[in-house]
């Protein structure tokens, strides 16, 4: 399979796109993100790695950074996670706060907005935020092999000002007796670890610990890395996830930056950038563009 002529032919196909998608602009850091930007970089299993665009320019993680989490707490409490937070499609957007009340602050999975923050709030536990943030960019820097990845402070401060929703869900969430500490302090994390930075590169490079394939990183146990992955599938496009699962049948992250990170199990970490998003928040671009390359490259969870 020649990868490097199948990102050239990925390239040129979302580079006709008239409709690119627009750009988040609910956190006002993002806003002034040119649209114009793609890139796409894959990991294979032997180790090599193929990229197109713009794969040297860092860019918000945002949502993608939920993996990460995720796999730290899964690290720290283990199963005891999920006596705090499901593990079900939650068919909402991403930020929304209906199913909370009706499921008596249990948000439906760790990747929508609730249980996200819930999740940094387990791992946060008594640590200061420092602390967390510290070992969460010491997780992602291990996973990418690149200690040059840092959180992009005015991003962070911009979604502290105008993160109304998360403050009402955190707010929420303590009502509930869900959130240990005091929201202002899981916020300060989560905002912040939403604010990482990073390019297509680095990010192709962090997914291999989830990739299951002989001489990639290992850092979590095998059996986590398929639970992760069931989520990223199920879970991880929001109410977009099913269309995903449906149109590219990998496991997949996406952020409002307009990073998605997927996984072909045994095959390849795939990052893609584009930061035009589509109606439910995910990238519009990314996810033709992942859907064009496991279509070409014959990779699929689904045989
Ligand atoms: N920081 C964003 C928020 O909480 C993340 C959302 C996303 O990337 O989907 O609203």
């Amino acid at each position: 399979m020649d990868i490097a002529a199948i990102l050239r032919e990925v390239r040129e196909s979302v580079g006709r796109s008239a409709d690119r998608g627009a750009v988040a602009n609910y956190i006002p850091e993002l806003a002034g993100v040119d649209p114009g930007h793609f890139a796409m970089s894959v990991v294979l299993a032997d180790g090599s790695q193929h990229s197109v665009g713009d794969a040297g320019v860092p860019f918000s993680i945002q949502s993608v950074s939920k993996v990460f989490a995720l796999a730290l707490a899964l690290g720290r409490l283990g199963d005891r996670l999920w006596d705090r937070v499901g593990r079900e499609p939650s068919g909402l957007a991403f930020n929304s706060i209906l199913q909370l009340e009706h499921e008596k602050g249990i948000p439906r999975n760790p990747f929508i907005n609730a249980g996200a923050i819930v999740v940094t709030d387990a791992v946060l536990a008594t640590h200061a935020p420092r602390e967390y943030l510290g070992e969460l960019l010491g997780f992602i820097r291990t996973a990418a092999g690149d200690d040059d990845i840092h959180i992009n402070q005015a991003v962070a401060r911009s979604e502290t000002e105008t993160g109304h929703r998360n403050f009402a869900l955190a707010h929420y969430l303590r009502a509930f007796g869900n959130l240990t500490n005091p929201p202002e302090l899981t916020l300060g994390s989560y905002f912040h670890q939403c604010a990482v930075e990073m390019t297509c590169d680095q990010l192709a490079r962090a997914g291999r610990f989830l990739m299951e394939a002989p001489g990639m990183p290992r850092l979590v146990s095998p059996d986590r890395v398929r639970r992760i992955n069931a989520l990223m599938l199920t879970c991880g496009h929001y109410d977009g996830s099913g269309e995903f699962a449906f149109r590219v049948g990998l496991p997949g992250k996406s952020g409002v930056g307009g990073g998605i990170l997927t996984i072909a199990p045994g095959r390849a970490a795939i990052a893609v950038w584009s930061p035009g998003l589509n109606a439910q928040g995910n990238s519009k671009l990314g996810t033709e563009a992942v859907e064009m390359l496991a279509r070409r490259a014959g990779w699929s969870v689904f045989g």
